[in-house]
């Protein structure tokens, strides 16, 4: 199952892999710290590891956005050029 939010999905540290199992219980009842298994690799991680990765993603996203809004606005408040 992908762990995703906010269309950020988390990423396996290991492989990059964005498939993960539960570990030991359904996924009905995974909480913040169920673990859960990469699928690919098989690295084990923990549901908040994974909520956590999808925040610090979300932002990186932000501040991008704030720095394109900052370098677009600031495009706009060049004076024109003078012509005569
Ligand atoms: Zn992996």
């Amino acid at each position: 199952m992908k762990v995703e939010l906010h269309n950020i999905v988390a990423e396996c540290p290991s492989c990059h892999g964005t498939d993960f199992e539960p570990h030991g219980v359904g996924r009905e009842l995974i909480a913040s710290q169920t673990p859960m298994a990469c699928t690919r690799c098989g690295a084990h991680t923990s549901y908040i590891a994974l909520l956590i990765q999808i925040g610090d993603q979300a932002i990186a996203r932000s501040l991008e956005t704030l720095d394109r809004i900052k370098a677009q606005r600031a495009k706009l408040k060049k004076p024109a050029p003078q012509g005569k």
